[in-house]
């Protein structure tokens, strides 16, 4: 099967209401058209430079989204066309991504990323921080940005009972913060491995890298 042939079956069976974000790290520019020859718009990256060369490499109407670990100083280079940014797990974070954007006046669509694994190796806030985050005046300060909902990834486990656990303590976070601001619609959560899982627990955007493009070999970077 072809990379092409592979997105078809999966986008196929997913629910409408579900947006695929196919994340292309590390994938050739050739790869990435496939997918974008069968019609999709939405690609995922996880580092800055590799985004910044893809975008400049590829269709304009491509909406990337940036679902890694954003360091302040690498906003400026991907605020300008970045059509979601997924991990933004702090103030400070917040304040640049806003100080970018005002510069250039536009709104940039962001995700808060929730830490809801037992792991200590992930980033993100806690649902405790995120609610004080998202009532405090600061973020009411911050015109440039458009906070859309959240981003999150399970523990990296075997017992679906886990990751269901989490998911559903996710969904219901969300549901509780959506009566108070009905603009937290977006919830990115579901990987390769527990995408189908993840929209049974109500996720309606997922991330999938490997099951489309196959496995990555890691390269430095
Ligand atoms: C790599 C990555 C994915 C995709 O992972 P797969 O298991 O290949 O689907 C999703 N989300 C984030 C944040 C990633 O870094």
């Amino acid at each position: 099967m072809t990379v092409q042939e592979n997105f078809l079956k999966i986008k196929g069976h997913l629910p409408q209401t579900v947006t695929l974000v196919a994340v292309s790290k590390t994938k050739p520019i050739e790869l990435i058209l496939q997918v974008y020859e069968a019609g999709h718009k939405d690609f995922g990256e996880n580092y800055v430079q590799e985004l910044v060369d893809k975008h400049e490499q590829l269709p304009k109407d491509i909406h990337w989204h940036f679902i890694g670990h954003l360091q302040t100083n690498k906003v400026k280079l991907i605020v300008p066309f970045v059509y979601l940014i997924h991990g933004v797990d702090s103030v400070k974070l917040l304040k640049e991504i806003n100080k970018q954007a005002e510069k250039i006046n536009i709104i940039v669509n962001c995700l808060l990323q929730l830490f809801i694994a037992k792991e200590e190796t992930k980033f993100g806030l806690d649902y405790k921080e995120c609610e004080e985050l998202l009532s405090s005046e600061e973020i009411k300060e911050l015109k440039n940005i458009n906070v859309k909902g959240f981003m999150a990834m399970a523990s990296n486990t075997d017992s679906n009972e886990q990751i269901k656990t989490e998911f559903r303590a996710l969904k219901n976070f969300q549901t509780r913060m959506l009566a108070i601001n009905p603009k937290l619609t977006v919830l990115s959560f579901g990987m390769s491995g527990d995408y189908p899982l993840a929209i049974e627990c109500g996720s309606n955007m997922v991330r999938l890298g490997s099951s489309i493009f196959g496995n990555r070999t890691y390269i430095n970077h």
